[in-house]
């Protein structure tokens, strides 16, 4: 087991997964058993941690964090921007914890920081999008109009189906927009209804279903939907299976690469690791290697 002398415990109060105090209490007893001086800190509000971490007051040896895929995107912006080099390590505690599966972890955060004890670090790519960094993927067009209608109940009954592909099934007259991508160099135009660059295997909940997708290999995947391409998507999403992508090229165009710009022909609103906060035209670049998080070694096997 590798042991921390000081480590930081950051959480918001409505991070909306049971009581998150009791939570607290039981992942320090676990966590206490490879930090020696652990601090716990509860964010009050959105942007807290953020400057926290960016202003570096003070240092630790590792940064933790119970929160959603939104908790985590502050929290990798913060140990850029604040220039720290240390591990970190992610407990799920939200409605999307699209990272902590790729991290393996469990999305119980009391099973989750058990599996931290034998976890090891590994490198993982960051998406420098604009002004932000990302972990999972940017989207525009259909991404964000159906992250923008999410009403709370309807968040909670789907539960584990992410709010992205639940109601992507019912669309049927998606809005098109035009577009201009230029992918390593190399320019393509045309029209979509959402478009997907993606650093991480999961977005919105759900397995993006390309086997060789993967969080650090120093590429993003970009995925341009054209007209039926959202309905195979679902029925991919549905089967559950490894699917070839040639099959379905006509209808959502995949690319990989390292430095993408996006010009839409209106201004568009863009949808960061679920948070939508940025607008085109938008400019991504991978960086690799970025981040050292901690990552558990047993993958789970979670029966949906
Ligand atoms: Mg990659």
């Amino acid at each position: 087991m590798q042991k921390f002398k000081t480590g930081i415990l950051f959480y918001h109060d409505h991070a909306g997964q049971g009581d998150v105090h009791q939570i607290i209490g039981e992942v320090s007893k676990s966590l206490t058993r490879f930090i020696d001086h652990l601090t716990i800190y509860r964010s009050a509000e959105q942007g807290e941690i953020y400057t926290y971490l960016k202003e570096g007051k003070s240092d630790f040896d590792i940064y933790l964090i119970l929160g959603g895929d939104g908790t985590v995107h502050e929290l990798i912006n913060g140990i850029i921007d604040g220039n720290h080099h240390v591990p970190i390590g992610i407990l799920p505690g939200g409605t999307f914890n699209d990272f902590t599966k790729t991290l393996n972890l469990h999305p119980n955060p009391v099973r989750a920081v058990e599996q931290l004890l034998t976890a090891e670090v590994k490198y993982y790519d960051v998406m420098q999008t604009n002004e932000r960094y990302a972990l999972n993927f940017a989207g525009m067009g259909l991404i964000v109009e159906n992250s923008n209608s999410v009403n709370p109940d309807a968040k909670s009954k789907i539960g584990k189906f992410s709010y992205l592909f639940s109601t992507i099934k019912n669309v049927t007259n998606p809005t098109f927009f035009k577009y201009v991508i230029e992918i390593d160099g190399t320019r393509y135009h045309g029209a979509s209804s959402m478009i997907v660059v993606a650093n991480g295997a999961f977005v919105g909940g759900n397995k993006i279903p390309l086997i060789e997708l993967s969080p650090n290999d120093g590429k993003l995947n970009v995925f341009i939907f054209k007209e039926s391409g959202l309905k195979l998507f679902t029925e991919m999403i549905a089967m559950k299976s490894e699917i070839n992508w040639n099959e379905i090229s006509q209808n959502i165009e995949h690319y990989s690469g390292e430095k993408i710009t996006i010009n839409t022909n209106k201004e568009m609103d863009v949808d960061v690791d679920g948070e939508i906060d940025l607008e085109t035209p938008l400019s991504i670049k991978v960086i690799p290697s970025k981040l050292k998080i901690l990552t558990a070694t047993d993958r789970v096997v979670i029966n949906e």
